[in-house]
């Protein structure tokens, strides 16, 4: 069963191979013997999950259900879940059980679908390899020494090894697209403001948006269709109607412009995974499409940008995590001061405080104009980038990170390389545009994610070009050894 996608699940479900109680425990069994090794998950919710289970066959009995329906899912531990531990991988929220529910969990439970617990992420979303949660790092399925990526790392861990169908996750500057390379799943980044941010723990505001990581393009599309949407408690949600995101993804891929933009394919980028971005292109190319070298020229400038606006935005929204009203407090403070500095002295960890003070700095009235004014400032100049470019090409693409999974501990001395491994996936949030990463091939042993860029609401068309090219491929159908 567990090799089986959403939509064949929900097949299986309709046709009373199983139902969702069978479905869900069958899930929660392989989670019991097999996520030891791999700890991508921070909370497993059994009770909840077969509670869940129970009503969805109960309400499929009843008569028409929607595809989600009695579908188990696991949830990154970044969205509020009601009465269930929410500690964003931190240790400063190790005790906080959230009293209400995410916007994006709100809408699964009306689907009816099922909740297996919560996944391991790096602290407050902030790294590329899941080192930094306080949870302990998650391991990669297809190499147990090497990182998952991240931060969304458990939930694509969790996917790839097939320990629930298809988990969520939250791209800031690259956590769902960058490890869905490193673990040969697909993930999509939905354009901002497409999924509301309501109870998702803020990070970096203007840039966090929420999104599908599945096997396949159609079960991204499956999902986007329930996150999608306006949400009254947020407003930076965009009031721009809801396709059905499994409506195209049948159209012909005949006369598609593709754009490749030089700057993806120079120094920095590994061999082994050039090698196999240039082969999916071409795969593209026999089923009608069209490439076309294109530049975006500030590319160089988007790490910069983005480490100066989102540890600034971090900076500040963090302010709220204080040891007065939720989450960690030290032990016995002196005053007032005492238990702020100490509370949040012991309750993050390294890179959260790291991101606090270059944040805080580049906010600070001195420095405001000098680096804040800036980045906003080169921040146009990268979205011009991408519109020009769009100008002449229907879709860019190029690699998801330049390189495959990293060995675990090999990069955590060395933030700037860390920073680097989302080189390709930052410029695409600092812009709001949609992007996706889907399984292209295997470099050096382990997967590489092709990623597709698309225009503002483009998303029934990059997964009509993702589903294409599943039909010609199938990458996105190999599993790890271990967890056939
Ligand atoms: N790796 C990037 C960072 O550390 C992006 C993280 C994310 O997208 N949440 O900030």
């Amino acid at each position: 069963m567990h090799n089986k996608t959403i939509a064949e699940l929900s097949a299986g479900l309709k046709a009373g191979e199983f139902t969702s109680v069978e479905l869900t425990q069958s899930y929660l069994n392989r989670i019991d013997s097999l996520d030891e090794q791999l700890n991508s998950f921070i909370t497993v919710t059994p009770e909840l999950a077969l509670e869940q289970a129970k009503q969805a066959d109960a309400q499929r009995a009843t008569g028409h259900v929607g595809i989600l329906n009695g579908i188990p899912l696991a949830q990154k531990d970044i969205f509020c879940t009601k009465g269930v531990k929410t500690s964003c991988g931190s240790k400063m929220l190790e005790p906080f059980i959230s009293p209400y529910d995410a916007t994006t969990i709100t809408k699964f439970n009306d689907s009816g679908a099922i909740m297996l617990g919560k996944t391991n992420m790096d602290e407050f979303a902030m790294g590329s390899s899941n080192e930094t949660s306080w949870y302990g790092p998650v391991k990669n399925p297809w190499q147990l020494d090497s990182v998952p990526g991240g931060s969304s790392g458990g939930s694509a861990a969790v996917v790839a090894a097939r320990l629930a169908p298809a988990a969520t996750g939250t791209d800031t500057g690259g956590s769902i697209r960058q490890p869905a390379s490193f673990c040969g799943i697909t993930g999509l980044k939905p354009t901002y403001g497409r999924v509301s941010r309501y109870g998702m723990i803020a990070f970096a505001s203007s840039l966090d948006q929420a999104g599908p990581m599945t096997r396949t393009a159609e079960d991204a599309a499956l999902m986007l269709n329930v996150m999608a949407g306006l949400d009254s408690r947020d407003s930076t949600s965009v009031d721009e109607a809801v396709p059905d995101y499994t409506a195209d993804l049948n159209n012909s891929l005949s006369g598609l412009k593709i754009g490749l933009p030089k700057e993806y394919f120079s120094e920095g980028l590994d061999d082994a995974v050039a090698k196999v971005i240039e082969s999916a292109v071409k795969e593209y190319e026999k089923m009608g499409a069209s490439v076309k070298e294109i530049s975006l020229p500030t590319s160089n400038l988007a790490v910069p940008t983005y480490y100066i606006i989102a540890p600034s935005e971090c900076s500040s929204n963090l302010s709220r995590i204080d040891g007065v009203r939720y989450g960690y407090r030290c032990e016995d403070p002196k005053d007032l001061n005492d238990l702020y500095i100490r509370s949040r002295g012991e309750g993050f960890g390294a890179e959260v405080k790291r991101r606090i003070l270059v944040g805080t700095y580049a906010l600070s009235e001195g420095f405001y104009d000098a680096y804040y004014v800036k980045a906003q400032k080169t921040r146009r100049l990268i979205s011009n980038d991408f519109n020009q470019a769009f100008a002449d090409v229907d879709v860019i693409m190029g690699p998801a990170a330049p390189s495959t999974a990293f060995k675990l501990g090999e990069l955590s001395d060395d933030p700037i390389t860390m920073y680097l491994s989302d080189i390709y996936t930052i410029a695409v949030n600092l812009a709001g545009l949609p992007g996706m990463s889907i399984p292209a091939g295997f470099a050096n042993g382990m997967p590489v994610g092709l990623q597709l860029i698309g225009q503002h609401f483009a998303e029934s068309k990059l997964l009509n070009i993702a589903h294409q090219f599943q039909q010609e491929t199938d990458w996105h159908t190999q599993t790890p050894d271990a967890f056939k």
